[in-house]
C-alpha cells in the first residue's frame, strides 16, 4: 500500500510482501532512524540514528524469550547487522535490562564503543559486569549538552520506574529529535523538558518517539506514594509477616517500604539477590543518606516474625525468590497460614500463567493475598494514554513515532493520538526498517534482521539458530525415539524413547522386529527406517516423534 501526502511518502508493509523503495543518490543526505529491537515487541529496545559520519545507538537492551524458544534465555538485537565503515557511539537511558541488558553483544562487534551513560544506569552496569572496561565518554547529566560529530545531544532526567531515566534530545541540522522510550508524567517532566523547549521549538522539524507500552490505559496514573500508602494499611493490620514481590529496580517503592518498615518498628528482610544488589546501589547512588544503613549477612540465624519480607522473581522466574517460597525451598523464610502477600508489580504479557500457578499454591497454603486491582498495589511507570496526550501537547511536535510496544499498542496510540491531533504527520516504523528524514520523510522497507537468540548454556554467546529451534521444538511437542544396534551383532538393537506416553497401543515387540528385518536386509538405509518407525508412531499414537537411527561400531 502507498500513500502519498504533501508532507511525506509513506510506504506500509502490505500482505507481508517488502516493499524496497530506492532512492535515488542525493548529495543532501540527513539522518536514518533505524529502530532494531523495542518496535512491535516489548524489550530489546535499540534504536540507531545514522548520519554520513556516525551511527548514535540509543539502548541495548534484551528481550526475555517467547514461549516458542526452546532452550533460550535471553534474545538480543541483531548487532552484527550495524555497519563497520563508520564511527559508533552508545548512549544509555536507563538501568532497565530491556535497554542495557544487551550490552555485552554489542560489546563483542565493537569492543570499544564509546558510551554516554547516567551515574546510576553505570553504578548497576559496574556491579553487573565488574570484569567489563567500559570506555565511559560522558556522564549524563540533566539538561547538559555535549557533542558527538554533528548532532548536539541534551539528556533530560524523566519520570520512570528506576532512579535516573533519561530522554534524549538530538539536534542535528534544522531537525530535532525527542527520544523517549520510557517515562510516565509527573510535573518533573514540565521542569526537564524547560531545559530544551526553546532549542527543540526553533526546529523546523521536530520528532517526538514515544513510549507506547501503557496507551491502552485510559485513566491517568496514580502515584508511587499512593501504593505506598495501600502497602502500610495491610501492614498495620497484621501481626503476622508481610511478603512483598515487586521489580527490585523500582527504588523508589524500595525506599518508601523502608520508610514504613522504619516508622511501625518492622524489621525488613529479603529473599532473592537483586533487592540487595539494588539497594547497594541506591546507598551508592546517595538515595539513603537519611538513614543508618546496614546490610546484615545471608548466613544470619534470625528468623522474621511480625517482619516484613522483599521477594525478588514477580514474573514467575524459575531461580527467583517467589518460585523458591512458593515450593517452599529456602531454608532461611518460611511463608506460614495466615500470612499476608501482596503482589507489588504487574504480570509482563507472556508470564501470566506461570505467575498465577505460583499465587494458585499460595491461595491453597491459605496465605492472605493481595493484587493490584484491589488498591493501588502497584503503579505503572509507562505513561497512559491520557499522560502522552498531555505530553505531546507540552512538546509540540510535528512529527510523532511510537516505540516500545508490540505492535497492537503502536497502532493504538497512532489512532488515539491522530484523533486527538488531527495535524500531527505520524510515523510507522518497524524493527529493521529505516526512515530517512529530510523536511519531508522517506519511509524504506529493509530487509527483517530479526533477534538473536542466546543459548541457555552457551557462555560463548553462540546463537540459536532457526533450523535448532524447530528441532527443539519438535522434540519437546512429539518426544524422542531412539534406535541403536551393531551391525556385527543386531540381536544387540534397542529401541529407548524419551517424551513419549507409554500407550498401551504401541507394540514395541512388534516394532522391534520390524527393525530387526528391515536392518537384516543391508540394502535398507538408515532414511527409509527412519520413515517407517515415524509411520508407525502415526498411524498408532497420531503423531510422528523425532527419530535418531545409530549404528556403533
Ligand atoms: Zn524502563
Amino acid at each position: 500500500m502507498v500513500r502519498l501526502n504533501s508532507s511525506f511518502l509513506n510506504i506500509l508493509n502490505f500482505n507481508g510482501t517488502h516493499f524496497i523503495l530506492n532512492l535515488k543518490p542525493t548529495n543532501h543526505f540527513n539522518l536514518k532512524f533505524t529502530p532494531i529491537g523495542g518496535v512491535g515487541q516489548i524489550g530489546g529496545n535499540c534504536g540507531l540514528f545514522e548520519t554520513e559520519n556516525l551511527i548514535l545507538i540509543i539502548d541495548a537492551g534484551v528481550l526475555f524469550p517467547r514461549a516458542e524458544h526452546y532452550g533460550v534465555h535471553l534474545a538480543s538485537p541483531t548487532f552484527s547487522e550495524i555497519k563497520k565503515n563508520k564511527s559508533v557511539e552508545l548512549i544509555l537511558t536507563h538501568a532497565h535490562e530491556d535497554h542495557i541488558g544487551a550490552l555485552l553483544q554489542l560489546l563483542k562487534h565493537f569492543p570499544n564503543i564509546p558510551i554516554h551513560v547516567g551515574e546510576f544506569c553505570l553504578l548497576v552496569l559496574r556491579r553487573k559486569f565488574p570484569k567489563i572496561n567500559l570506555n565511559i565518554k560522558t556522564i549524563l547529566k540533566n539538561g547538559e549538552s555535549f557533542s558527538i560529530d554533528e548532532f548536539s545531544i541534551t539528556p533530560i532526567i524523566v519520570p520512570h520506574s528506576i532512579p535516573e531515566t533519561f530522554g534524549i534530545f538530538l539536534s542535528y541540522k534544522n531537525s530535532g529529535h525527542l527520544y523517549i522510550s520510557d517515562f510516565k508524567y509527573s510535573p518533573l517532566f514540565d521542569k526537564s523538558f524547560a531545559h530544551i523547549k526553546q532549542a527543540y521549538s526553533e526546529k523546523k522539524v521536530r520528532y517526538f518517539y514515544c513510549d507506547s507500552t501503557n496507551i491502552l490505559n485510559p485513566h491517568e496514573n496514580k502515584s508511587e506514594q499512593d501504593v505506598i500508602d495501600a502497602i502500610e494499611k495491610v501492614l498495620l493490620s497484621s501481626e503476622k509477616n508481610v511478603f512483598i514481590t515487586f521489580f527490585p529496580s523500582n527504588l523508589e517503592r524500595f525506599c518508601g517500604i523502608l520508610k514504613i518498615c522504619i516508622k511501625h518498628h518492622k524489621t525488613l528482610f529479603t529473599l532473592g539477590r537483586s533487592v540487595i544488589e539494588f539497594a547497594k546501589n541506591a546507598l551508592e547512588f546517595g538515595m539513603l543518606d537519611q538513614y543508618e544503613f546496614d546490610f546484615i549477612n545471608d548466613d544470619t540465624e534470625i528468623q522474621p516474625i511480625n517482619s516484613v519480607i522483599l521477594v525478588t522473581g514477580s514474573q514467575g522466574d524459575f531461580f527467583g525468590g517467589l518460585r523458591r517460597l512458593v515450593d517452599n525451598e529456602s531454608s532461611k523464610v518460611k511463608i506460614k497460614p495466615n500470612d499476608k502477600f501482596i503482589y507489588s508489580a504487574k504480570m509482563i504479557p507472556g508470564n501470566e500463567m506461570k505467575v498465577m500457578s505460583l499465587l494458585n499454591k499460595l491461595a491453597h497454603q491459605k496465605i492472605d493475598i493481595f493484587l493490584p486491582g484491589s488498591d493501588t498495589f502497584h503503579v505503572s511507570g509507562h505513561a497512559s494514554f491520557p499522560e502522552v496526550k498531555k505530553v505531546v501537547t507540552i512538546v509540540d511536535p510535528n512529527f510523532f513515532v511510537p516505540i516500545h510496544g508490540e505492535t497492537v499498542f503502536l497502532k493504538k496510540s497512532q489512532e488515539k493520538i491522530s484523533n486527538e491531533f488531527p495535524k500531527l504527520n505520524l510515523v510507522s516504523v518497524e524493527n529493521g526498517c529505516s526512515t530517512l528524514i529530510k523536511e519531508e520523510i522517506y519511509e524504506v522497507i529493509e530487509k527483517e534482521k530479526g533477534l538473536s537468540l542466546l543459548d541457555f548454556y552457551d557462555d560463548n554467546g553462540n546463537l540459536v539458530d532457526q533450523n535448532t529451534l524447530r528441532q527443539r521444538k519438535k522434540m519437546a511437542l512429539t518426544g524422542h525415539i531412539l534406535v541403536c544396534y551393531r551391525r556385527s551383532n543386531l540381536q544387540s538393537l534397542r529401541i529407548e524413547t524419551m517424551g513419549i506416553v507409554q500407550s498401551s497401543k504401541i507394540d514395541y515387540e512388534f516394532l522391534k522386529n520390524k527393525i530387526f528385518n528391515k536392518l537384516k536386509n543391508s540394502d535398507h538405509n538408515h532414511q527409509e527406517l527412519n520413515t517407517y518407525i515415524r509411520q508407525y508412531f502415526l498411524d498408532t499414537i497420531g503423531h510422528k516423534p523425532v527419530v535418531g537411527i545409530y549404528e556403533i561400531n
